[in-house]
């Protein structure tokens, strides 16, 4: 039974992350997620503690996926204000946050550039 949830969950992540629309895209990680307790558990029952390794990584792996796809940095800005470095090059103004909501590279008062925010944008 394990082994069931641990395929569905395994290839409806891979399936969601492959797919061409996007819009599944996020979700993919949280499909992963949710499989890991199995893997967990088949570890713990096979006693298989390189598989156990394997799990750690792979639910790392996951949660960074969920983190980038649900764009959880920008959650944190909006809610506590955005990061001392987001200054802009040229003029060292701080970058507002509806800017960094925006992800606004350019500083609309000297064209400089944030840096910061470029960083985040590659
Ligand atoms: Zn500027």
């Amino acid at each position: 039974m394990t082994q069931i949830f641990i395929a569905l969950f395994g290839l409806g992540a891979i399936w969601m992350a492959l797919d061409p629309d996007k819009r599944l895209h996020k979700w993919a990680p949280l499909v992963g997620l949710a499989g890991q307790p199995f893997w967990a558990a088949f570890a713990w029952e096979t006693q298989g503690w390189g598989l156990a390794a394997l799990v750690v990584a792979y639910t790392a792996v996951y949660a960074r996926g969920a983190w980038v796809q649900w764009e959880a940095r920008r959650w944190l800005w909006r809610k506590f204000g955005t990061p001392s470095e987001t200054q802009c090059h040229g003029c060292g103004r701080e970058m507002t946050r509806d800017e960094a909501f925006h992800y606004v590279t350019h500083c609309e008062r000297c064209e400089g550039l944030y840096m910061q925010a470029m960083e985040d944008a590659a």
